[in-house]
């Protein structure tokens, strides 16, 4: 297996819960390590399946014991079991760094994290014992100062947090989009056997009958190899098209027959085209497509309302641009005028059919699934804010903190004086501003913002009142 030796590996102080945390994540409900005092441990390794894939946690009890012995001034190293946990350290793929979200910041904590940001490791912040939404708001910005970003909240008792701990894990180690073999795949499972292979990215296309969704579903296909065909025991209709460009497996979702097409009347094709939109659940970006000679019409509008609320990368797609004569600026104008909540979405001009305008949307996808997975950094998110605090703020909202707290739409968490106080002209600002400054290209980026009471040791971001 080409994973087999990717560790992960469990720091931080005692009594934060990195046992229970370990056994939720190997999946053994009894406590395998006793948290006696005294008793010398070292280095705690298991065998982690996540996801197929095989990885080793462990646990670096050795380290925490070294630590405590170090601030009695003993000499890190002269431990053994210490520098088995330090090797360990230094050899991790990934260091989950474990707080107590229901205690502040110790000086162990912070001893730890400057220890820690020493080893230039990869690190994820996993907030412990974290019950409640007020356990971990409070955490999330408590932990903040460490500068190790958004933590992940878990609670290992009570089974909570547990699985995004493990996609972050994953994300983490660059393998979110890969997965073991399994029957839904299909793919030439002789030529792959026992490896791992990618999971493909889902492409979906939408659009009323006739803008042109099965020839640019050609034309996306092009030279690609195919790797599969029809996939048995889905719908009669579905004819996934999967293919390999690079290192990367594609699949073009057809759940509304776009290759299998049947020209049939008005009222079946109404029927594919809500078919297809109930797909875009699955997809990681939508392409709409609408007709350039013929203009945005109702109902484009309408499929662009539906589409927008899967919160999914939308790329808007203007074809048979062979046969119009407006200038592209005039008419970018014009569609983001009728399609106004779509502002997000890259505009780009095609001729489906002449295969032009194919090389630059390849382009745009490979960029798109490079910004996906983004998260901004707290302490740099909040510089950032702090800066747009002052500008274009008519009700004089104050900023208290911030952070990126979900990925997929990208949403920013804004703890404020008043939500109320957030006119809509403020909000766009933020977004644009934001949007320009991250990216997260073609994606709807959500702001949340929470009111949230101003103490006196948390002021505003803006320094001057
Ligand atoms: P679908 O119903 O959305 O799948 O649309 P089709 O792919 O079947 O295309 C509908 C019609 O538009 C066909 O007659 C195509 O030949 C034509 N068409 C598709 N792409 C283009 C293009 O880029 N330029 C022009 N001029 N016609 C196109």
């Amino acid at each position: 297996m080409p994973n087999a030796n990717l560790k992960i590996c469990l720091y931080g102080r005692p009594n934060v819960g990195k046992s229970s945390l370990f056994n939720r994540l190997i999946g053994k409900k009894k406590a395998l390590v006793l948290d006696l005092p005294g008793v010398t441990r070292d280095v705690y390794r298991h065998a982690l399946n996540l996801n197929g894939h095989q990885l080793e946690l462990a646990d670096l009890a050795g380290l925490e014991q070294a630590y405590s012995q170090q601030s009695s001034s003993l000499h890190l190293l002269k431990s053994l079991s210490a520098k088995a946990a330090l090797d360990y350290l230094r050899s991790s793929d990934l260091v989950l760094f474990t707080v107590d979200a229901r205690s502040p910041i110790s000086d162990e904590d912070e001893y730890l994290a400057r220890q820690l940001r020493s080893f230039g490791k990869k690190t994820l912040l996993v907030l412990t014992k974290s019950e409640n939404h007020q356990v971990e708001d409070q955490a999330q910005i408590e932990y903040a100062k460490l500068g190790f970003g958004y933590g992940v909240a878990t609670s290992a008792e009570h089974n909570l947090g547990i699985e995004t701990l493990r996609e972050t894990i994953l994300e983490n180690l660059a393998l979110s989009q890969t997965n073991t073999v399994s029957t839904d795949e299909v793919v030439d499972q002789h030529a792959l056997k026992g490896t791992t292979i990618h999971r493909p990215i889902q492409l979906g296309v939408y659009g009323r009958p006739n803008v042109g969704k099965s020839t640019l579903v050609n034309a996306l296909l092009g030279e690609h190899r195919m790797i599969t065909s029809a996939i048995a025991g889905t719908t009669v209709d579905a004819i996934d098209s999967d293919f390999k460009q690079g290192d990367q497996y594609f699949r073009i979702l057809d759940t509304a027959g776009i290759r299998r097409k049947s020209k049939t009347e008005a009222g079946v094709e109404v029927l594919s085209v809500v078919q297809a939109i109930k797909s875009i659940e699955k997809v990681d970006i939508a392409l709409f497509l609408i007709d350039g000679y013929e203009g945005v019409t109702d109902q484009d509008e309408k499929i662009a309302g539906e589409i927008i609320k899967s919160g999914k990368p939308i790329v808007l797609i203007v074809n048979k641009w062979d046969i119009c004569k407006t200038k592209k600026e005039v008419y970018a104008e014009k569609i983001r005028e009728a399609l106004g909540f779509l502002d997000f979405a890259p505009v780009l001009f095609i001729a489906a059919e002449k295969n032009d305008g194919i090389d630059l949307l390849w382009s745009l996808i490979n960029e798109i699934l490079s910004q996906r997975h983004l998260v901004v950094n707290t302490s740099e998110l909040n510089r950032f804010l702090e800066v747009l605090e002052g500008a274009n703020n008519p009700l004089g909202a104050r900023i208290y903190y911030a952070s990126q707290t979900s990925k997929n739409p990208p949403t920013i968490t804004i703890l404020v004086n008043h939500p109320d106080k957030i006119h809509f002209a403020y909000e766009r600002y933020l977004k644009n501003e934001l949007k320009a400054r991250y990216g997260w290209l073609a994606s709807p980026l959500k702001l949340v913002f929470k009111a949230r009471k101003r103490s006196a040791s948390k002021k505003s971001l803006s320094r001057n009142h």
